[in-house]
């Protein structure tokens, strides 16, 4: 099953990737980070068709995915 991961020291919570996504898979954590935002996170992991999208729209290079 495809999904991503979130690298929580890169990502600054700008919820690009959030919008980004066709599936709603991903969401903002409730906890902040060492780095103090609210790093993204799959909410929905079993929609996800690793497609892409959210990691080219991070502006933090904070998104691998995995197929
Ligand atoms: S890879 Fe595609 S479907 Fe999966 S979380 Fe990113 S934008 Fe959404
Ligand atoms: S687009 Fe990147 S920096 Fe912005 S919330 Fe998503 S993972 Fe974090």
């Amino acid at each position: 099953m495809p999904k991503i991961e979130v690298d929580i020291n890169r990502c600054k919570g700008c919820e690009l990737c959030v919008v980004a996504c066709p599936y709603k898979v991903i969401g903002m954590s409730k906890k902040f980070a060492s780095t103090g935002y609210y790093p993204a996170v799959m909410v929905k992991p079993e929609k996800c068709t690793g497609c892409t999208l959210c990691a080219l729209v991070c502006p933090d290079v904070a998104i691998e995915v995995y197929k």
